[in-house]
């Protein structure tokens, strides 16, 4: 850091230091509400300088530094804690989840292979699964034999051969249709769902979806991102979720999260205007507790008419949209055709000019645009209509803060705008780790130079925040530290990383995990960091994550989370006996 920047921070710390002592300062001003001693705080200030005590008051921090400091703020009714040497973080952010799907491992309505078995299913496995719903029932839907068995949560990279193909169903379902959601982004069917949709050799594509044939043409039973409207009509569909199903997936949902040590999320799951009002009215109720900023429904946005922050716990100013799909189910939009599927290129969602005019409008009355984009394709049509969009309204891009929702692989060209263009990349580490072993057979080796590169953001300058994807990838934020930090999955694989040179510093990590969150969302000089004036959210952890060795940085598991100077989790102790 250079020494203007450094004595910046200095006097923003100095001036708000001077606006908590209000002189003469009583005692009881003074007094904070808890202490906490004897630390090892990060406090991911712009120096990164470490503490050992800190104080707060009315939920805010109001003091930190050392032990000796924080005497002058402990009065009769202070509580004091001794940390006992334990390592404290900012409160984590996850900057992408679909809060929703918790439902798929908590209330699973549709029956999922994956959480069934508890990892990914080789063909043996899925097709002993789908054996076992036709004789017992399980995720059959109602309606006139033969009756439809819908699943969910196949993952064909792990087959040998690594695809899809309806046979493999057929042998384990031959007389009933069956639909089968990939863990994302596509979906698959047996041949018995295919007679009875009438999907041939000749069917043409959905819109906004790819009906995959063979070398002689035949479908293979795989779509890409939409499966044809003739099929998914077919499907009775389940009983809609009732009021209190919706609030108990949320509220259970949002405490795994604290659990493991997140304070604020970032739903990216497009919610509407209705869902909007439940969960403000569950934060009335006091039903939920961790901070959630909102990426909603562009008519939601538009129905609201400006952003809106709830208690500086629910913050809704952002748009979701979706630029094109995943890399796996080979959804995501490039430029030049898959290496391992010629002639195709991918999916677009959303035309340039729509996302322009989007992002246009929204910016006008407050709203960032966070849009999903993955292949260089939809990167480069999100960073062209944003571009446009701030050319439109005059805005200056570090005030937008547009962001790109995975932002995955980029061109050589691109790369530089984001910089110039105040673009947030919004990164899942995980996955990286996930897709390594695909990858390579999707893009190919020249254009896999270019993606994932979270190094080479930050050292342009480029805000990164960090997320899972939940439940894509699983709800930890110790497990995104680490493959940041490392590129190794949890197996410590492959050894010294995948593409080494894009992980980031442990500093970097726990700054994307943490600011990067906070100024996604507008936040910055409330949430990210332990400073004083700001909200006091943290996590107590039982190592020192800066120094253990990098491999067992996902094992970390939190003693207490804290939002706000109040409790939400600690870990469980055993009652006296
Ligand atoms: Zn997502």
């Amino acid at each position: 850091m250079n020494m203007m920047k450094r004595l910046s921070s200095f006097f923003f710390i100095f001036v708000l230091f001077v606006s908590f002592l209000p002189a003469p300062a009583s005692v009881s001003e003074r007094e904070a509400d808890r202490v906490y001693i004897n630390g090892n705080i990060y406090t991911v200030d712009s120096a990164f300088s470490t503490a050992s005590a800190m104080a707060m008051k009315d939920g805010r921090f109001i003091y930190i530094g050392d032990d000796a400091g924080v005497k002058a703020y402990i009065g009769p009714l202070t509580f004091v804690s001794d940390l006992e040497g334990k390592t404290v973080i900012p409160g984590l952010h996850d900057a992408h989840v679909h809060i929703r799907y918790g439902e798929r491992e908590l209330y699973s309505r549709t029956p999922d292979i994956r959480a069934t078995i508890g990892e990914w299913a080789s063909v043996e496995r899925m097709q002993d699964v789908i054996k076992h719903c036709l004789a017992t029932g399980e995720g059959m839907r109602p309606g006139p034999e033969p009756r439809w068995l819908v699943l969910s949560g196949w993952m064909s990279d792990v087959w040998d051969p690594p695809e899809f193909r309806k046979e493999l169903i057929d042998a384990a379902a031959p007389n009933n249709p069956v639909y089968i959601s990939r863990y994302t982004h596509g979906s698959g069917a047996n041949s018995k769902a295919l007679e009875l949709a009438g999907i041939t050799r000749d069917t043409p594509d959905p819109s906004g979806g790819h009906i995959k044939k063979d070398k002689n043409g035949e479908p293979t039973g795989e779509f890409v991102e939409r499966a044809p409207a003739q099929l998914t009509k077919l499907i009775p569909p389940l009983p809609s979720m009732t009021d209190y199903e919706i609030s108990r997936n949320l509220v259970e949902g949002t405490q795994l999260a604290v659990a493991s040590g997140l304070t604020t999320i970032h739903g990216a799951s497009m919610t509407g205007y209705d869902e909007i009002q439940r969960r403000i009215k569950l934060y009335e109720v006091g039903l939920l507790r961790i901070r959630i900023n909102e990426m909603v429904r562009e008519n939601a946005a538009k129905k609201l008419g400006k952003p809106f922050n709830h208690n500086n716990k629910y913050f809704v100013r952002s748009v979701k949209a979706f630029a094109d799909g995943a890399l796996g189910s080979r959804g995501a939009l490039f430029l030049e055709e898959y290496s391992d599927y010629p002639g195709y290129y991918g999916e677009p969602r959303q035309s340039e000019d729509q996302i322009a005019q989007s992002a246009t409008e929204l910016l006008k009355i407050g709203f960032n645009m966070r849009i999903h984009c993955i292949g260089d394709g939809a990167n480069r049509v999100a960073i062209n209509a944003y571009e446009r969009a701030l050319k439109a309204t005059g805005v200056e891009g570090k005030k937008a803060r547009f962001a790109l929702e995975h932002c995955q692989v980029l061109t050589p060209d691109d790369i530089p705008r984001l910089a110039k263009l105040g673009i947030v990349a919004s990164m899942q580490p995980l996955h990286a780790t996930e897709d390594m072993n695909f990858a390579e057979s999707r893009m190919g080796s020249e254009r896999l130079q270019y993606a994932y590169i979270w190094s080479e953001l930050l050292d342009l300058g480029v805000v990164v925040a960090t997320g899972t994807d939940y439940s894509v990838s699983p709800y930890n934020p110790f497990y995104t530290l680490h493959a940041a930090v490392t590129r190794q999955d949890r197996d410590n694989n492959p050894p010294g990383g995948w593409i080494p040179e894009q992980a980031m510093t442990r500093e970097e990590a726990l700054r994307a995990a943490t600011m990067g969150g906070a100024y996604v969302m507008f936040a910055e000089d409330i949430l990210g960091s332990i400073e004083v004036g700001k909200l006091a959210d943290f996590v107590v952890i039982p190592v020192d994550y800066m120094t253990i060795p990098a491999e067992e940085i996902w094992k970390i598991k939190p003693e207490m989370t804290v939002i706000g100077g109040e409790i939400v989790y600690t870990r469980p102790v055993q009652a006296q006996k």
